[in-house]
């Protein structure tokens, strides 16, 4: 039986079963098994049954920006300049706490620590802390947090009940165990010091509901849950400083209050999402149905939109290449095909097929020039 990670709940009958070929990680690696989604009736949580497949995938695979210090996720381009996801959130951060009176912070599930290396650089006298589940990110702290300050595998038992400030950056989506976590993080904090946190929002990016390492989609209402039982209270929950995100920050009672958050269900909107992506991989198959025999096409954003419809075509050798306009990814390889400019789409190709968040796909495609002026078919999602 699946229970509710949140609220430990039974799970009723999942809301979206995958394709066999078609589970995705946010990696864009296809791996085995179908994803299953259910949506938890006692707290509006949107949970991902684990697959056997993700403890290799994490073993082997999951190593998001190894290369170097300042290698980094483009967050935005903002008039004209680059705006890298670690700055966005230390900006925001900083605009939310008062870091002031050389507060202790973690980092917990810091990987490089990028996001609070940018929080002491702008508050020098915030003392940093930082914790991982592997040890490969070591080389990366010891330059600014003391010996005593970090530690790999678990945590240092010293910390308990000592920190101001505890962060978690993209981490709470991928455990299971958020009771465990939850309750390991409020003993290090001091009473009354704050826990802060960003997770992705499904609702907002509708990739996040497929993909097969995100275990946990959240709502408002299962984050106040889920909070108000770890024993934390103040919780403000932000869903417009960081774009398809929820940035929240709450602080950790000695004594909970015995009000409960009210449970409102997003079953409408949830309904949406997995009608969105049962009726997608349909309509890609009919869309390739259509194609003339032998015609070239491309595939437009080589994130897991695109590697969603890469995994769908029956015919992926058509495929001449991706198409994506983020210069990090032009000249680099995904699932065995090359990614280039969409300036760059070669002169056989007749036909794109468009992996965007279909919320803004359609203004997108509409501001590319090279696809508008070759008048070439595109085929959306939705
Ligand atoms: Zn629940």
């Amino acid at each position: 039986m699946t229970v509710c990670n949140v609220c430990g709940k039974p799970l009723d009958a999942p809301v979206y079963i995958g394709d066999a070929r078609s589970s995705i990680t946010t990696l864009n690696k296809v791996i085995e098994g179908q994803t299953e989604v259910f949506h938890c009736q006692g707290c509006d949580h949107v949970q991902t049954a684990e697959l056997p497949e993700l403890e290799r995938f994490y073993a082997e695979e999951y190593s998001i920006n190894e290369d170097g210090l300042d290698d980094d996720q483009l967050y935005e381009i903002r008039d004209g300049t680059e705006v890298y996801r670690s700055e966005h959130q230390a900006r925001v951060l900083l605009s939310k706490l008062d870091l002031r009176g050389a507060p202790k912070v973690l980092d917990y599930g810091a990987a490089k620590g990028a996001t609070l290396r940018k929080i002491v650089a702008a508050k020098p006298d915030a003392v940093p802390y930082l914790f991982d589940v592997t040890s490969r990110y070591e080389a990366f702290w010891r330059d600014f947090a003391k010996d005593a300050q970090w530690a790999s595998f678990a945590i240092n038992r010293e910390w308990t009940g000592t920190l101001d400030v505890v962060t978690s950056f993209y981490a709470l989506e991928h455990i299971p165990r958020l009771d465990d976590v939850l309750a390991e993080i409020k003993s290090l904090l001091r009473p009354g010091g704050t826990f802060y946190f960003i997770v992705p929002n499904t609702y907002q990016n509708w990739a996040d509901f497929i993909v097969a390492d995100h275990v946990n989609h959240f709502s408002r209402c299962s984050l106040e849950v889920m909070l108000h039982r770890a024993g934390f209270s103040d919780i403000v929950i932000d869903e417009e400083a960081h774009a398809s995100a929820f940035v929240v920050h709450c602080k950790a009672v000695e004594i909970q209050s015995s009000v409960r958050p009210e449970v409102s269900l997003s079953t409408d909107k949830v309904n949406r999402l997995a009608e969105f992506w049962s009726s997608a991989r349909r309509h890609i198959a009919r869309q390739e149905k259509d194609l003339s025999h032998g015609e070239k096409l491309a595939v437009y954003g080589a994130g897991v939109y695109g590697n969603f419809i890469l995994a769908c075509l029956s015919e992926p050798d058509r495929v001449a290449c991706f198409l994506d306009q983020n210069r990090f990814l032009q000249g680099k390889e995904i699932n065995g095909f090359r990614i280039v400019h969409p300036d760059a789409i070669p002169d056989n190709v007749t036909g794109v097929f468009v992996g965007l968040n279909p919320l803004t796909a359609r203004s997108i495609i509409a501001s590319v020039q090279s696809l508008q002026s070759k008048n070439i078919r595109c085929f959306f999602l939705d």
